[in-house]
């Protein structure tokens, strides 16, 4: 098991697979950005199944796929197809944009992929485009449909809130979640590089004493994957709302998971720079049991909390590179 400095067990690794991106969500990459990392630096697959596999036998049991735009990098779906059958690999996922996703929903599914985060800011097709850059929100929607056609049970939409920009959008999202039985996941802004400093977060505990009563909702204690949303159900088990509340009420004494990017640094924290580089000791062929070794020593470095609050310009990484 990986216990770190502060008791925390960890038992969820997200995996960034590339840090590019089809949209320029304005909380997220930057206009402009070009610092991408170079292909000659990603991880291979083998590489990235070789890591999942430690992972999966110092008991971390899920795994999520993500970016950047994870269905950007060329067959995902085999990827998946390779990690699902890994001895300890419990809970497969990935988040998306949705973009592509209309064109892979069946492939992830048939390779082993058990669910599905779906960013989706508005229903309102020029909100979407504002926020993201690209007119995508058609896009999303057929997505999320061949989605459930694909077999995809439990899907959940991600809504970061953004003051003065999608917030009136909420209700309506909701509607859109009840009437299509998706999970909503409602995220505070989080100020990673200048894209995240620049924005205002909207304080979600406020937004919940508003929708309680409404909604009839009321704290669930069931588990809805291995992140750190606080979840409410309505009173007729039709919806369920997850809030990411980084900035109005962190969640950093529970925290159970780390990040690897797309070159293979794993960050102990998304709102700290400790991290340590799995690529050198990967291709210089160590073995498992010296990667093993390299993961449990990375887990003593885990920082106990993010600072978002107390500095908020501390990160300048954005979120793409870290894999949100
Ligand atoms: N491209 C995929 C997507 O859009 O879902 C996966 C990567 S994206 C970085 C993962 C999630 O992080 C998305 O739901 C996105 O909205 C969220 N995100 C990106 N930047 C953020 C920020 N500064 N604060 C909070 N959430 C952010």
């Amino acid at each position: 098991m990986l216990i770190d400095r502060f008791h925390r067990r960890i038992d969820y690794l997200r995996i960034s697979v590339t840090d590019k991106c089809d949209l320029r969500c304005s909380y997220c990459i930057p206009q402009g950005f070009t610092e991408f990392e170079k292909p000659a630096n990603w991880l291979s697959f083998a590489d990235i199944e070789r890591v999942v596999g430690a992972f999966a036998r110092l008991g971390v049991s899920r795994f999520r796929l993500t970016g950047g735009e994870p269905l950007l990098r060329k067959n995902l779906s085999q990827l998946v197809a390779n990690l699902a059958v890994l001895s300890g690999v419990e809970d497969l996922s990935l988040t998306t944009n949705g973009t592509q996703l209309s064109r892979f929903a069946y492939d992830l599914r048939h390779a082993g992929l058990n669910r599905l985060n779906v960013s989706l800011d508005s229903l309102r097709r020029e909100c979407v485009q504002t926020i993201s850059g690209k007119d995508s929100y058609e896009q999303v929607i057929k997505s999320l449909q061949v989605a459930r056609a694909a077999g995809f049970e439990q899907i959940k939409i991600n809504m970061v809130a953004l003051p003065g920009v999608n917030i009136d959008d909420i209700e309506e999202m909701v509607g859109f979640c009840i009437a299509n039985g998706f999970i909503l996941r409602l995220i505070e802004v989080m100020p990673m590089g200048k894209s995240g400093w620049k924005q205002d977060y909207f304080n979600l505990l406020e937004l919940i004493e508003n929708l309680r009563p409404k909604y009839q909702l009321h704290k669930s204690n069931r588990i809805y994957g291995g992140g750190p949303a606080k979840y409410w159900e309505s009173a007729d088990g039709r919806f369920t709302l997850g809030l990411i509340t980084p900035r109005s009420q962190h969640f950093c004494a529970t925290c159970n998971r780390v990040r690897m990017t797309v070159d293979g640094t794993l960050y102990l924290c998304l709102g700290q720079e400790h991290s340590v580089a799995l690529k050198p000791l990967l291709q210089a062929g160590c073995s498992d049991a010296e990667l093993e070794q390299a993961i449990r020593q990375a887990i003593d470095l885990k920082p106990e909390k993010h600072e978002f609050n107390e500095h908020p310009e501390k990160i300048i990484r954005i979120m793409a590179k870290t894999g949100g």
